[in-house]
């Protein structure tokens, strides 16, 4: 892969990731995107301010699935996939009513999320994903609103209301979604509290090292 292009679609592991955006609205203090430029294992996935539309995303996966099956198709970029809402529907919508084969419509479809997309949008979308969306990891981090700030990052419009925000999308995919996981990142959080937290919300926690800055 040519790494000075911009990724739109990579594979690893057993996926499709799909790199819709840049734009986020926290900036993490566990992300890697600055201290590895922008690249992700040899994908350059700096858009440089030109978003992919669905038809072509579908396009390049198409391709991707001629060359190799795979096994998830997911939303996970250096961005925030959720704010190209209606244009990560409309790509599984594709997918799910077979007007993208050859991916079958039965193709795993995930979207990895730092869960603020009913604050950013101002309404609950969760149920906009039903039908769409099989699987849905929240990057939740911890059990600590304060501590959620101090991870997070989130800009300032999301920073006050921000956790609680994050907690109710969580709530609500894990009542309408297939799957529903609360992801951390396990490096100085309680952890106990943390699972329990994930738990009342109805997900299933998941916690992975940091990534190592190089
Ligand atoms: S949500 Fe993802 S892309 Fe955005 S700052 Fe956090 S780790 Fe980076």
């Amino acid at each position: 892969m040519d790494a000075l292009k911009p990724t739109i679609v990579y594979r690893y592991k057993n996926g499709l990731y799909v790199n819709l955006t840049n734009r986020c609205p926290t900036a993490c203090v566990f992300c890697v995107k600055h201290a590895w430029k922008m690249d992700y294992r040899g994908s350059n996935l700096d858009l440089g301010g030109a978003e992919p539309s669905p038809a072509e995303v579908i396009a390049l996966a198409k391709e991707q699935w001629t060359a190799a099956p795979f096994e998830e198709f997911v939303f996970c970029g250096y961005g925030e996939p959720t704010m190209r809402f209606e244009a990560m529907l409309t790509c599984a919508r594709l997918i799910k009513t077979g007007r993208a084969e050859p991916l079958p419509r039965t193709l795993r479809v995930r979207l990895n999320t730092n869960g603020l997309a009913n604050a950013v949008w101002g309404r609950n979308v969760v149920p906009e994903m039903k039908g769409l969306i099989d699987s849905v990891h929240v990057s939740l981090n911890t059990a600590d609103p304060e501590q959620w700030r101090a991870l997070m990052r989130p800009l300032e419009p999301w920073a006050a209301g921000g956790f609680e925000k994050v907690k109710e999308f969580i709530r609500e995919a894990s009542l309408i979604l297939p799957e529903a996981f609360a992801t951390a990142v396990e490096d100085g959080i309680d952890t106990e509290q943390f699972k329990a937290l994930a738990a009342r919300l109805g997900a299933e926690p998941r916690l992975r090292p940091p990534l190592e800055a190089r």
